[in-house]
């Protein structure tokens, strides 16, 4: 767990996502869940040394944000696209509880009543929550998917990003709005934060912003270039290797081979049109 600011916690070796926290004076504000468990009872742990948690806010409608919702108190809160996304996701839970009972098995008991927690409150646009003397400014920023949330402290000057960045490690586009994203990018450069904790990857600051931009441009380009050339999904997949300069998280290596495949596959069908 690493101290990002004066009241900020974000962990960044977790399997999944970077979860964090914030510590005001009436209560603790959560950013996403541990996605393993072990790691949510954990910091549940940790947390709870800080205080009740007043809310639990989901940036993004993928299982590795949402999945540890369940090991958490607080009103939860995302997007509206997430809510549906956790909504259906409740469809295979059985499934989901026998795996984590099998990663974790000395949680069994705790697990036996896993469920998703879907979110109470939701957003489209814009939202801002006040608790103690934090502001969180919710701004939904298309881009990874079309529901993704920033999540602002100005107190802070701290922004959690949601997955619209990835700090050198490889990007998902399986869900990508990409235009929308270079536009949600601006926004964020726009943002007078200090420190950016992204979806996956390091800590790191708004210098980062214009790499993450060129990268979704270059994965525009090809696509948008093997389309010119009239090739198949297919065709383009075999061809455009390459784009993404970082190795995948660790955990996931498993996904190396296909993931660049996938980011083609959705940027044809996003472009073609
Ligand atoms: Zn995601």
């Amino acid at each position: 767990m690493e101290k990002i600011s004066d009241n900020v916690y974000a962990e960044t070796e977790f399997r999944g996502c970077n979860p964090g926290f914030v510590v005001t004076k009436e209560g603790v504000v959560m950013i996403d869940t541990p996605q393993m468990p072990a790691d949510a009872v954990g910091w549940r742990d940790e947390i709870a040394k800080h205080g009740t948690v007043r809310y639990l806010i989901n940036t993004e409608p993928h299982g590795d944000h949402f999945t540890g919702n369940y090991f958490f108190e607080g009103t939860v809160v995302a997007h509206e696209g997430t809510r549906q996304a956790i909504m259906a996701s409740a469809a295979n839970v059985e499934q989901a509880r026998e795996r984590f009972k099998q990663a974790n098995p000395e949680l069994s008991s705790i697990l036996e009543g896993f469920t998703y927690r879907i979110p109470t409150i939701t957003l489209s646009q814009e939202m801002t929550i006040y608790v103690g003397d934090h502001t969180f400014k919710l701004t939904n920023m298309p881009g990874h998917t079309p529901y993704q949330v920033a999540v602002f402290i100005p107190e802070e000057r701290v922004v959690f990003t949601s997955d619209n960045i990835f700090y050198k490690v490889q990007t998902f586009l399986q869900q990508a709005v990409p235009f929308e994203w270079l536009e949600s990018l601006n926004k964020l450069q726009e943002l007078e934060a200090d420190v950016l904790v992204p979806g996956h990857g390091g800590i790191c600051d708004r210098s980062y912003i214009p790499e993450m931009r060129s990268l979704i441009q270059s994965w525009i380009d090809a696509v948008t270039k093997a389309i010119e050339q009239g090739l198949t999904v297919e065709e383009a997949q075999g061809k455009i290797t390459g784009i993404d300069p970082y190795a995948v998280e660790g955990g996931i290596e498993a996904m190396a081979q296909q993931l660049p495949r996938i980011n083609v596959a959705r940027l044809y069908q996003v472009l073609k049109k």
